[in-house]
């Protein structure tokens, strides 16, 4: 007996279908493997319908797979962030970010980065505003992401100047990051660390426009992980292309490593880099440096250098962007 669907004038078979549908999710998990935070394993090919949550992943010291974080607590009312999830998230253990929802928009900002070699720092000037497109922020209560984040921030800029080594060194002993900014990307996009102000894994949790990026409550734009939108100046193989500094002054590169392939956890140090030669303000150098991975904690879990302060920004000033379709 054949069972068949009838969809307009296509027929299928029941039978047949379901053995494709078993077929395709047993070669799901052997390709992939199950995720799992609790039992967490890096690995060594990145599924990005299963991602694992970072939650609960914060250090006193260095660790590989954890953000060492200067601030531990994060008691208190739920001020900032989502503050309600969907079904992108999985039991609490891993995201599916291809089907989280993202802030609707296409915005265009004037964005200033400015950078320059003098004695033996790297002067970078911005405008904290990014180059690459933005959502529309505050978020919009017909956007569907205001179900779960109503982001009420809007993007503003301020003139920032961060003065980094030129050519830093390896500190004694790697250091916590703090919460906010941790570095800067070559778009003028702030990097903050993987938290948010819960201290819960951002980029499972908070709702980002479709470039992972979004204004905290003093306007600032930023990201919690390398932004996709930076992809387009990374050659697409080899080694990654520098894509930021972080503010000890060593460079962060993309999710790739020689050769092409996808940088996780295990590939890295405790601080989320390793030492090689790369492409360093145009001479190849031996030298440290981070990685993006899809694995949490994304970007920088300590600091191998010595950080430089920033001083927090003069008021920061409305900005106009441009929308476009
Ligand atoms: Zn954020
Ligand atoms: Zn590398």
């Amino acid at each position: 007996m054949r069972y068949f669907w009838k969809i307009g004038n296509q027929k299928f078979n029941i039978r047949r279908t379901i053995f494709a549908c078993i077929f395709a999710i047993v070669l799901t998990i052997t390709t992939f493997g199950w995720s799992s935070a609790t039992a967490y394993k890096p690995s060594t090919a990145v599924d990005f319908h299963r991602i694992p949550i970072g939650d609960g992943r914060i250090s006193t010291q260095p660790q590989i797979g954890f953000l060492w974080s200067c601030r531990t607590e994060f008691r208190g009312p739920r001020r900032h962030g989502a503050h309600a999830s969907g079904n992108w998230i999985d039991r609490n253990k891993t995201y599916d970010i291809t089907t989280k929802p993202t802030v609707n928009g296409n915005v265009y900002w004037p964005g200033d980065f400015e950078m320059a070699i003098k004695d033996r720092s790297r002067q970078i000037v911005s405008n904290r505003l990014p180059q690459d497109p933005t959502g529309i922020f505050p978020i919009s209560p017909d956007d569907d992401a205001y179900a779960f984040d109503r982001n009420p921030n809007s993007i503003r800029s301020a003139r920032a100047t961060l003065n980094l080594p030129a050519n830093p060194q390896l500190a004694e002993t790697p250091s916590c990051v703090p919460m906010g900014q941790v570095g800067i990307l070559l778009n003028g996009g702030y990097l903050f660390n993987a938290l948010d102000a819960n201290g819960k894994d951002a980029l499972a949790h908070e709702i980002q426009d479709s470039c992972q990026g979004h204004p905290e409550h003093r306007g600032t734009y930023h990201y919690h992980s390398i932004t996709t939108c930076l992809d387009k100046r990374d050659p697409g193989n080899g080694h990654s292309a520098l894509l930021g500094y972080a503010l000890d002054g060593f460079g962060i590169y993309g999710h790739r490593l020689d050769g092409g392939r996808l940088a996780t956890n295990s590939d890295l140090d405790v601080c989320h880099g390793h030492t090689h030669e790369v492409d360093w303000d145009g001479k190849k150098t031996k030298l440290y440096h981070y990685h993006a991975t899809w694995e949490y904690p994304y970007t920088i879990g300590c600091y191998r250098g010595t950080p430089v302060k920033v001083a927090r920004p003069r008021r920061p000033e409305s900005a106009r962007g441009e929308a476009r379709l």
